[in-house]
């Protein structure tokens, strides 16, 4: 099994929270999100907005709805960040 690092991690957590993982990577990542608050937490984020948006449009093509994740999550790291 592989060492992942956070960044490895963080850009996983997004296949992981759709299901694209194989279970080696699903292993891994899920050692990793046990070990590391840094990427539990941005594992809890995109899961929460994860769904939200699902609740809210299930008809939402792909691409689309990654940008809208993407921008959610910009928006939360904007406000998480000023204190
Ligand atoms: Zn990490």
């Amino acid at each position: 099994m592989t060492e992942l690092d956070c960044q490895e991690t963080k850009r996983q957590v997004h296949e992981f929270l759709h299901n694209e993982l194989n279970e080696s990577e699903i292993d891994d990542i899920t050692t990793h999100l046990a070990n590391c608050d840094s990427c539990e937490a941005d594992y809890d984020m995109e899961n929460l907005i994860n769904g939200s948006i699902k609740e809210a449009c299930d008809e939402v093509p792909p691409a689309q709805l990654a940008e809208r994740v993407l921008a959610e999550i910009r928006r939360i790291q904007v406000n998480g960040g000023t204190h």
